[in-house]
């Protein structure tokens, strides 16, 4: 295992901690004191010590937001808003190895995977910066008697609470950031207490470009204490949540007291289905990356994997081949093409499922154990395939979140729609074929919020995201998230 040292900027940044708080455009201590170790995945030794929002906290942050929404922010033409976005996005650019080195020592990546997570902050920043300009409402004829002007205008919905897990920790972020910043709300941002350290590279980043003070505030702390807060917090007019099914549950009962604004971005059990005529090498190399990119840490992630019954073998043989070559290692090696599960919580979470898959009956095709030597320090898990799951298998329902896939052969196209389709989530789905009447009808018929055809994990800013059914509800990205973050205002004038 080779030892790569972070570059200077990033060892600077985590000895200059305990980081504080962003609130306000001040750089505070947490209210009761208290302060959380971040855990470097790879090595299982703290990271960074970072002050722990709590209510007060929350409280104080939402207050900051509030004044710079009533004040400063509410006063800059929207050019300028897009400038400052603008600035933002270079500045992120600028410093893409250090924030890419910090994402990968916090989150376990390989630092090739965050760099692309960054340069994607980058663009996310540009591309709503270019709709600050663009939002315009409607003239809408009136048949009323009389003479009037009637017209839409779009206004923002204030203080955005951003709630955003660890598994891309910035570039989620940055989902909810560039356009809740772009239509003129100011923001809250809880970042998940696994990773909270580019989000607050971020808040300084935000500062030295010259975002007003309390535009943007990030408050690392735990989802129980802090998160809470802020999702039932009275003064927040809209939470922008991405995490587990489970939570976002609670988000929405927490957004009940002020019936705020809730989008929420679930958990996923995605279908990848791979037709006989599919370019296989293509399909098995999208299959790969589909499960394994990120430790398969993924909403998105292609963990059903549906190949035609006369390429099943051959499939699935190629495919087990690969993941028993994949390099483990930490994320700062270079040559590392897959680093650890976010935690011991995820590990034990992960092999809790492995155990439950071979209970079950699927048959282990590769990995299925925890990295050995060096790497047993950190909290690797070898890449898995499951071969002739059983649509019923634990394995095959439940959302594993790690780099576990379950394969299953089938017939026919209305088969494997359906079974596609039985699932409580929606999010993603993929289909490799040649053919463009199987391609369409596939798209068709799926109910997720995204289908990939010969491609997977292809996330453009300007396409919208997010789920159908248990995946939640809500727009990430392209002219789809404005509405998430903008009320509209009907003004009728009575000309008579
Ligand atoms: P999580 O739900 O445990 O946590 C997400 C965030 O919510 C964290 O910041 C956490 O601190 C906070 N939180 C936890 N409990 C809370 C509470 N009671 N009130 C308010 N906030 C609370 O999820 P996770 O483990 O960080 O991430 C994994 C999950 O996220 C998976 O289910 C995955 O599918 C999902 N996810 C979805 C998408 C998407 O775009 N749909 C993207 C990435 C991850």
């Amino acid at each position: 295992m080779a030892v790569v040292a972070p570059a200077p900027a990033v060892s600077a940044f985590l000895e200059a901690l305990p980081k504080r708080l962003l609130i306000g455009g001040e750089w505070k201590d947490a209210a009761s004191g208290r302060t959380f170790d971040t855990i470097n995945p790879a090595t299982g030794e703290r990271l960074a010590t970072v002050a722990e929002a709590g209510p007060e906290d929350v409280d104080a942050a939402v207050t900051a937001a509030r004044k710079a929404y009533d004040g400063p922010w509410r006063k800059l033409r929207p050019s300028e808003r897009a400038r400052l976005l603008w600035r933002l996005a270079d500045a992120v650019n600028a410093h893409e190895e250090e924030l890419a080195q910090l994402e990968t020592l916090d989150n376990g990546k390989p630092v090739r995977e965050s760099k692309i997570d960054i340069r994607g902050v980058a663009e996310h920043f540009r591309y709503h910066a270019g709709w600050c300009s663009k939002l315009q409402g409607t003239t809408i004829p009136v048949s009323l008697p009389g003479t009037y002007l009637n017209y839409t205008v779009r206004e923002p919905v204030g203080v955005v609470g951003a709630i955003v897990p660890w598994n891309f920790p910035l570039l989620i972020a940055t989902w909810k950031l560039a356009p809740a910043l772009a239509c003129g709300n100011t923001v809250v941002l809880k970042p998940a207490h696994e990773t909270p350290l580019t989000a607050l590279r971020l808040g300084e980043l935000a500062i030295e470009v010259g975002f007003p003070p309390g535009v943007l505030n990030v408050i690392p702390g735990l989802g129980s204490t802090a998160g809470a807060a802020l999702a039932a917090h009275p003064g927040v007019d809209k939470v922008a949540f991405t995490g587990s099914t489970e939570v976002g549950r609670e988000i929405i009962r927490a957004s009940a007291g002020n019936l705020k604004r809730v989008s929420l971005e679930l958990g996923g059990k995605s279908p990848n289905i791979v037709f006989a005529d599919a370019d296989l090498p293509a399909a098995v190399k999208g299959a790969f990356n589909a499960i394994f990119f990120n430790q398969g840490q993924m909403c998105s992630a292609g963990s059903r994997l549906f190949v035609a019954r006369s390429v099943y073998e051959e499939f699935l043989n190629q495919l087990s081949e690969q993941a028993g070559k994949i390099r483990q290692g930490p994320g700062l090696d270079p040559e590392t093409q897959m680093g650890p599960l976010i935690s011991a919580v995820q590990l034990k979470r992960v092999q809790g499922f492995i155990d439950t898959g071979r209970r079950e009956g699927a048959v282990l095709r590769a990995g299925g154990e925890r990295a050995t030597g060096d790497l047993a320090r950190g909290f690797f898990i070898q890449p898995t395939v499951f071969a002739d799951a059983k649509d019923d298998m634990t394995v095959v329902r439940d959302e594993i979140f790690g780099p576990v896939v379950v394969a299953m052969p089938f017939e026919e196209l209305d088969e494997v729609i359906a079974r596609a389709n039985a699932t409580a989530y929606g999010l993603a789905a993929g289909v490799w074929t040649r053919d463009l009447k199987t391609a369409h009808r596939v798209a068709a018929g799926i109910r997720a919020g995204t289908l990939w055809v010969n491609c997977y994990n292809l996330i453009d800013p300007a396409s919208p995201w997010g789920g159908y059914k248990e995946s939640g509800y809500g727009r990430d990205m392209g002219d789809a998230a404005l509405h998430e973050y903008t009320e509209i205002k009907n003004v009728l004038i009575n000309l008579g």
